[in-house]
């Protein structure tokens, strides 16, 4: 077969073989493999690139009609690419060299350092045209990252992404669709495990099923109203106090401790949980763990922890007498409600891994061995708490995944794990969060969580494959999906298959491994080596499971025969569904070959006797510990090991300085236009006042001295909840407190204000009339704008709305100096800019009752 240019298509041929369809969109090229072609080739050209395609191969080949089916070697093909493009420094690729099926990129945090044009330039992910998507997430880290490794965000609409990453569940839609090489950063029902009312009830269905003694690392947790009884009867027995948390929030949002139940609310549904009164006090002060938590697949199940982690400490120091019971500066240690705090400590040195109020994991994990604490076992059972957490959610997780997700490594999650450790050294799991903050506040947070995501990038693995060999999305992989289900059923009513893929016996020996690696499918084969492959990619992640003690510990919570997770309960995944394969078996038995298993089935058969039983688990933990032994760095150690790598300058994602100048030329225009009779649209008004809450705020946590602001504040605060269309409830803190903690309290309560006010401000969006200021102009000044410029505008907007009000307080703003403006009272008590999304509402303050709710 001759191309115009003479030489033959077998010159181009040799191993792999692939059958081409034309496309259906005329004038365009399409190459799509064929759906039975799938697992021979994983990525082959079919996209009409022509940057590329004219590149790798000519014209005159591509527009032949003789294409249609014939034999195409894209071992040559990409050969081709990858001279063509130029080979990329081996830094930023594993697995295999650019245009090679199995590359892979490489993440670094020191690319932040030096992510000059050039060197962008010449990394795969620019060459290879990788991109990604961002959708409702907070992702300045992770998008600086990745443009550092050259690789662009698609288009908002675009699903032609190599990386999807969203702050919530993707839809199932979107999962379906999804092609090899794409990876996304959730999986399904993930919320099993993130929402803290779902996750207490599985938790609590394996304490019912395999014993509290196992699963004791949760405080006790009711849902409200409808367990209130429950919290009653129990309150008789262990007594308070109880934290109250809204069911799925986060950041410290809506929490606050009480001593009965009396004062649990009834009318809204949140989580009542024990409060773990006794904490690990360092120098005082109540602390808690934030770790991350990694899973890149669910059957196997593959588990890894972050070597570093962050210590959050709460700003005011412990009262154990509990005299103090609200005062979330003390009890709660989220950075989001400390940070308020006037004795807050950020550390500007991003080496400095112990001063203020964060350090790292490691640091603390140091100070307490340099006491005599046995962090060992701290962090042993701190492992075993993510996996029987994970473990206890995955059998959903399993089964949603085997719904949607059609290829094995789509999906991908970072957990966010809150660890509370009491005065005895036991870990608590406080929660798990979906989406972990990526929010780099201070140099230590830039360094630790710039090393973790890139190290998170690299374990995952985006492939580096370019657009031209991209393998099609659907309908080829809705087919795929297809045929996934329908083997999955014939496989689990063929009884001989059943038999066949399952471990023969305990292997105790290489050869025997050997033997069985022999016998290993295809797609088991494939696992095995992708899952040690991914093992090696694992940088700063320490892997838990499968770890050499797994099976020992974990088998009894795994289906003999499947091998998932099992559910607790009668709704496991239905026997259509179940695989054939024991993925966690016949890795564990791979990856650990000299470790003997004891079957689960033995284990959990009545015939066993329980000294026979024993016998054999002691003889079990024997060998595992003969084999930890033999490691040469025990895997607690690496928790306590210094962070090396992590980025250790600002980002450049900080706000630039304001040009006093520009922002007072950008305020005169707008209130140039509002004197003569312009306004604001409702939302914009809603986002300038949002801001200049926002100055208060600051002000308020800064400066808590400032006379009679926080009075005002708290006023505010109550005037203006009966304008939220969500609950919000007002606490007025004791005036037996410092002068700080109040303000502290305040400040926390503006800001849970201001979120909810902004959540509001979206849902106008859609229902805004046009502005009568243009639309630049108005971004412009809010970018740069100064808390008097937002005063001034602001009491423009209010006299226009209101024609009694009077500008007369405004006296500071119009000077154009950034002092603090003395107007706070009459911006905030009298006029309330839109809050009821009609017109100004300071009029209607006595519309609903406001609840106010005494501190003590
Ligand atoms: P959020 O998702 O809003 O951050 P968390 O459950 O993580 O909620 O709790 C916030 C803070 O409250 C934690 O940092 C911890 O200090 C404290 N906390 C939460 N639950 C308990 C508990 N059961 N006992 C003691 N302190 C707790």
């Amino acid at each position: 077969m001759e191309n115009p240019q003479g030489d033959t298509l077998n010159d181009r041929v040799s191993t792999a073989e692939i059958k081409f369809q034309t496309t259906h969109k005329p004038g365009v090229t399409d190459l799509r493999p064929l759906a039975e072609q799938d697992t021979e080739v994983d990525y082959v050209p079919w996209k009409n690139d022509q940057k590329i395609i004219s590149k790798s191969l000519s014209a005159e080949f591509l527009k032949s009609p003789s294409l249609i089916r014939k034999q195409l070697c894209v071992k040559s093909l990409r050969k081709e690419i990858s001279q063509e493009v130029g080979l990329p420094n081996d830094r930023w690729l594993v697995g295999g060299s650019l245009g090679s099926r199995n590359a892979l990129l490489v993440f670094r945090s020191s690319a932040l350092a030096n992510s000059s044009e050039t060197s962008v330039h010449l990394k795969p992910g620019h060459k290879m045209h990788i991109t990604y998507r961002c959708v409702q997430a907070e992702t300045k880290l992770l998008a600086k990252l990745l443009e550092c490794h050259g690789i662009t965000e698609a288009a908002s609409n675009s699903n032609d992404f190599n990386l999807l990453w969203t702050g919530a569940h993707p839809k199932p839609g979107v999962l379906r669709s999804l092609a090899p090489h794409q990876r996304v950063n959730h999986f399904p029902r993930s919320y099993e495990l993130t929402r803290k009312d779902r996750l207490y009830k599985n938790i609590e269905r394996m304490q019912h099923a395999k014993g509290y003694k196992h699963f004791d690392f949760i405080p006790q947790t009711f849902l409200m109203p409808s367990e209130y009884k429950e919290l009653c009867s129990s309150h008789h027995r262990i007594k308070g106090p109880w934290i109250i948390k809204p069911a799925a929030s986060s950041r410290g949002r809506g929490i606050y401790i009480v001593e009965t139940p009396t004062q649990v609310p009834l009318e809204e549904p949140v989580v009542v949980a024990k409060y773990i009164s006794r904490p690990l006090l360092i120098k005082g002060h109540k602390c808690d763990l934030r770790l991350y938590v990694a899973v890149t697949s669910f059957d196997p199940l593959l588990i890894y922890i972050y070597e570093e982690g962050m210590v959050r400490f709460a700003t005011v120091k412990y009262d154990t007498t509990h005299k103090q019971l609200w005062n979330p500066c003390m009890h709660l240690c989220n950075y989001s409600i400390n940070k308020y705090h006037s004795d807050y400590v950020k550390s500007d040195d991003p080496s400095v891994e112990n001063v203020g109020h964060k350090w790292t994991l490691s640091a603390l994990l140091r100070h307490l061995k340099s006491q005599g604490k046995d962090t060992a076992s701290l962090m042993s059972q701190v492992e075993d708490l993510v996996i029987k957490a994970i473990l206890s959610s995955g059998n959903s997780i399993v089964t949603a995944c085997k719904m949607f997700v059609p290829n094995a490594a789509n999906c991908f999650e970072l957990y966010g794990f809150d660890i509370l450790i009491d005065e005895n050294l036991k870990p608590w799991l406080l929660e798990v969060n979906l989406s972990p903050s990526l929010g780099c506040d201070s140099p230590l947070d830039v360094r630790l969580k710039s090393a973790m995501l890139s190290d998170l990038l690299t374990l995952v693995g985006i492939p580096a494959v370019d657009p031209i060999l991209r393998p099609t999305t659907s309908p080829t992989n809705s087919n795929k999906s297809l045929k996934m289900k329908l083997s999955n059923c014939r496989r689990v009513h063929s009884a001989d298959g059943l038999s066949n893929t399952l471990p023969k016996k305990n292997s105790n020996s290489r050869q025997s491994v050997n033997l069985s690696t022999a016998s290993l499918t295809n797609e088991e084969l494939k696992m095995l080596k992708n899952v040690k492959a991914q093992f090696e990619r694992r940088g700063g992640f320490v892997r838990i499971f499968p770890a050499v003690d797994s099976w020992t510990k974990y088998s009894q919570y795994l289906e003999p025969v499947t091998g998932i997770p099992i559910s607790g309960s009668n709704s496991s995944v239905p026997f259509s569904m179940m695989s054939q394969h024991n993925n966690n078996q016949i890795l564990y038995m791979h990856l650990f070959p000299d470790v003997p298993m004891t079957p689960p089935i033995l284990r959990d058969s009545k015939h066993y006797s329980r000294n026979s039983l024993d016998r054999k688990r002691d003889s079990s933990l024997d060998s595992v510990r003969k084999y930890e032994s033999a490691l040469s760095t025990p895997r607690q150690d690496r928790y306590e090991r210094k962070l090396i790598q992590g980025h250790k300058s600002a980002l450049g994602i900080m706000k630039k300085p304001v040009k006093e100048t520009h922002s007072m030329d950008l305020k005169r225009q707008v209130s140039d236009l509002m004197k003569n009779g312009k306004r604001m649209s409702q939302v914009e008004a809603r986002k300038t006042f949002s801001q200049y809450l926002c100055c208060v705020l600051k002000r308020i946590s800064s400066n808590p001295n400032q006379e009679g602001h926080i009075e005002i504040v708290l006023k505010f605060l109550q005037k203006a909840s009966s304008y939220l269309k969500s609950p919000f409830n007002v606490k007025i803190p004791s005036h037996k407190l410092s002068e700080k903690d109040r303000a502290a309290i305040v400040a926390k309560q503006l800001n849970d204000f201001l979120y909810l006010y902004n959540r509001e401000t979206e849902m106008y969006a859609e229902l805004d009339r046009p502005s009568q200021i243009p639309r630049d102009l108005f971004s412009d000044f809010l970018e740069h704008a100064r808390e008097c410029d937002l005063e001034e505008v602001l009491m423009l907007q209010n006299v226009q709305t209101v024609p009694n009000a009077s500008v007369t307080n405004n006296t500071n703003s119009t000077t154009g100096g950034g002092a603090p403006v003395s107007n706070i009272q009459g911006l905030l008590l009298r006029c309330l800019p839109n809050l009821t999304g009609s017109s100004v509402c300071c009029r209607a303050t006595d519309k609903k009752s406001v609840k106010v709710t005494p501190l003590s």
